[in-house]
């Protein structure tokens, strides 16, 4: 049996200091887990837990590619993130076994069409359009946690032409990382080469062609995207 069509290739992020690569399936994120963050956004982050959306693992952009902006926006943010990736499958994961389910981590922006975030939002539709599209998901080279352990504390910042626009520390997360794949897993069977976007500090902002996005994660390594 054959495919009657070329199947697309498989999304994949360098594994660092290697030549191997990590393949990617499906792209989680979560909402609102920087306290910071939640509030500039307009919310209380005391009564709103954290929630999850998706983007396909094909909006995946591998480090060392520019970001194209769309055409179909006017408001495109910036949203820096740890990332968690997923190398064994589970559901309903107890939180002490959480990392024993994750190869490392990475440095990810959540690139978001604001305008059509907040349009869908007052309309009570989908976030899709304004989360999920082509190229929304740039990320580092995978760093693996048999080199750098699970990073619980450390900066995070972001800077915008040599500017810094967001700055805080991981142990600032509201839902930490073993919590969050513990939650995950109840609502998707995780699989191997899922990506979980951990959620952005404050500072979010907009983004130009030609704008420069430089980003760290202590422990972790560093991300740079061109905006063209
Ligand atoms: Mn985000």
């Amino acid at each position: 049996m054959a495919y009657v069509i070329a199947p697309e290739p498989i999304p994949a992020l360098p594994v660092l200091g290697t030549a191997d690569l990590f393949p990617v399936n499906r792209i989680f994120c979560v909402g609102r887990n920087y306290a910071d963050h939640a509030r500039e956004m307009g919310h209380d982050p005391e009564r709103e837990p954290p929630f999850f959306f998706l983007k396909p693992g094909h909006a995946l952009l591998p480090e060392g590619r520019d970001f194209p902006y769309p055409s179909s926006s006017r408001d495109v943010h910036y949203e820096f993130e740890l990332v968690a990736a997923v190398d064994k499958a589970g559901t309903d994961i107890p939180v002490e076994d959480a990392l024993s389910h994750l190869y490392g981590y990475a440095a990810g922006l959540d690139m978001t069409r604001r305008d059509l975030q907040l349009q869908a939002q007052k309309m009570a539709r989908p976030w899709d359009v304004g989360k999920a599209f082509d190229y929304s998901a740039p990320c580092s080279a995978v760093a693996p946690a048999s080199k750098i352990g699970h990073p619980e504390k450390g900066a995070i910042w972001l800077e915008r032409n040599g500017k810094r626009v967001q700055s805080s520390d991981l142990s600032a997360l509201i839902w930490k990382v073993p919590e969050i794949i513990a939650q995950l897993s109840k609502l998707f069977r995780l699989t191997p080469g899922d990506l979980v976007f951990t959620g952005t500090p404050a500072g979010v902002g907009p983004v130009q062609r030609g704008d420069v996005l430089h980003g760290f994660i202590e422990g972790v390594g560093d991300l740079r995207v061109r905006i063209v």
